[in-house]
């Protein structure tokens, strides 16, 4: 069995813990967006095979910017226009700029806004989400001291002997 150093601990803790206000699409939500972006990169039109694992869900708005990880906050790209091109740039922008027609860019910039639109009857209060992270840091902050304790301990229990 695979150890858990106290850091991988951390992190599975601040996943765990922000998962309860702010869940993971779930394989339903998942297979809806598949149907409703039709298989499709939304940037290059790309078909794509759910199970070659080569589709990326994109964050709309990215995390760091506020964005949950509402599956209306995501839409279906292809790993070349999300991981090498996109990265962190705007969709529209980004849309704007590989569409090779503007019929494509109008109906893909219609497609998308009906899409995440929906995100705003499970969209998170910005004054909750900093809450969520007090919360976080808190547990963090104390598993940290913890970690502490323990060593203290281990040093004290070495010495004995
Ligand atoms: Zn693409």
């Amino acid at each position: 069995m695979a150890k858990d150093t106290p850091s991988m601990a951390k992190n599975k803790i601040k996943r765990s813990l922000s998962a309860i206000i702010d869940p993971h699409p779930s394989e339903r939500e998942i297979t809806a967006l598949w149907n409703y972006f039709d298989s499709s990169c939304v940037y290059c039109g790309l078909k794509m095979e759910r199970k070659s694992r080569t589709a990326h869900l994109d964050h709309v708005v990215a995390c760091s910017e506020g964005g949950n990880n509402s599956i209306y906050n995501h839409v279906l790209s292809c790993g070349k226009c999300n991981g090498d091109e996109k990265r962190d740039m705007n969709w529209l922008i980004f849309l704007k700029q590989k569409s090779l027609s503007p019929d494509f860019f109008e109906s893909q910039k219609l497609k998308v806004e009906n899409w995440i639109k929906q995100n705003n009857a499970v969209k998170i209060e910005t004054v909750v989400m900093k809450e969520a992270e007090k919360i976080i840091k808190n547990a963090l902050s104390q598993f940290d001291e913890s970690v502490k304790d323990m060593r203290n301990l281990r040093k004290i229990n070495t010495k004995k002997g």
